[in-house]
């Protein structure tokens, strides 16, 4: 089983050049790519629509992986996380969070998912930067993932998935490849059909690999990490910037590349820490940022993590923070946390 290739690590493209290497036309390659992905289907004796010979021949060559639900636990605010077990039998989370309207009807269906089992960034505020880095998902693996949470969005709330956010466990851009072709998998018209504008990759800000792409240009959003205004402050709470190759200067560079060539503005993500990056100078450094490129800045309030030294900032100091941002002419939002009875809130990923 081991040496079968894995489709699952194909797009449409791949598995069409794969069946002309069994001596099959490509049309085959699509068939097969359709009941992959847009059915779901594992089982090459289920694929009628292939000649049985051809069947036969992919049980011997191949194999299509999946993953599979070990456990989904609902939270008190609708949130679900799902913990998944993976072809390697590693493990790794993704999480649907419900945002609703005035009557209660689910408006949007947001699925944060993981680019990586841990991660290699070593975040002193994560949970998942604590597992160290562990494994790349596929791009089959990381589209399985919305697959599943679809099918529980439909569930529970009737409608399907509306957005997708990179924020799960890992650091996307150093699974790079892998994640484009999940986009390209889920904006496919034969899938899931989602529009790329509802897709965001978050990044904690690897410069190379934002300028990468602003030349790819998978047509998604792009949010930075940045959680500290200041060299100094970033390099204390991220070991990324402590790099020249990814510290401000060479993410000011990278920014302003992506917006000049993308012309799409960039979300900043700041998780507040008391006594850490939370004081009105850091709001008023903060603002110089946002002005590199249009943007917005979205505040994080942190879910603390047992074991780490941090602490969530007062209402009283994130009002202070915000009213400075504001008047600095910043657009703000403060996201509100979910999920944090069932550790799926930003931060707490770490298969516990
Ligand atoms: Fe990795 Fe993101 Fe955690 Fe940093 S915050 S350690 S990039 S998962």
């Amino acid at each position: 089983m081991a040496d079968r290739v894995d489709l699952k690590t194909m797009g449409r493209t791949d598995l069409e050049s794969f069946v002309e290497t069994l001596d099959e036309p490509s049309y085959r390659g699509r068939q097969l790519y359709n009941w992959i992905y847009a059915r779901g289907e594992t089982d090459f004796a289920e694929m009628t629509s292939l000649s049985k010979s051809l069947r036969s021949r992919l049980g011997e060559v191949a194999q299509v992986s999946s993953i599979t639900v070990k456990r989904m636990q609902q939270s008190d605010d609708g949130t679900s996380k799902a913990l998944f077990t993976l072809p390697s039998r590693r493990e790794a989370e993704t999480v649907l969070i419900p945002s609703f309207d005035a009557l209660g009807t689910a408006q949007r269906l947001t699925v944060c998912v993981s680019s990586q089992v841990g991660c290699a960034m070593g975040c002193s505020f994560c949970a998942t930067g604590l597992m160290g880095f562990q494994e790349n998902l596929s791009p089959g693996a990381i589209y399985d993932q919305v697959w599943v949470m679809n099918q529980e969005a439909q569930e529970r709330y009737g409608r399907a998935v509306s957005n997708v956010v990179f924020m799960g466990m890992g650091e996307p851009l150093l699974n790079y490849d892998a994640v484009l072709q999940s986009v390209a998998l889920l904006t496919d018209e034969d899938t899931l059909n989602m529009s790329p504008r509802r897709i965001t990759i978050s990044t904690v800000g690897l410069a190379r690999r934002i300028r990468d792409l602003a030349d790819d240009d998978p047509r998604t959003n792009l949010a930075v990490s940045l959680h500290a205004p200041t060299d100094e402050q970033r390099s204390a709470i991220m070991p990324v910037n402590q790099s020249e190759k990814t510290s401000l200067d060479a993410l000011e560079a990278a920014i302003r590349y992506y917006a000049d060539t993308t012309g799409r503005p960039i979300t900043y993500e700041y998780c507040l820490f008391e006594g850490v990056n939370d004081a009105v100078e850091d709001a008023k450094n903060l603002a110089e940022i946002t002005r590199w490129a249009p943007s917005k800045v979205n505040i994080l309030m942190y879910n603390p993590v047992p074991s780490l030294p941090f602490e969530r900032t007062t209402t009283e100091q994130l009002n202070r923070f915000v009213q400075a941002l504001v008047e600095e002419g910043v657009t703000v939002t403060v996201r509100q946390s979910r999920g944090q009875d069932i550790d799926a809130a930003c931060g707490q990923l770490a298969n516990a």
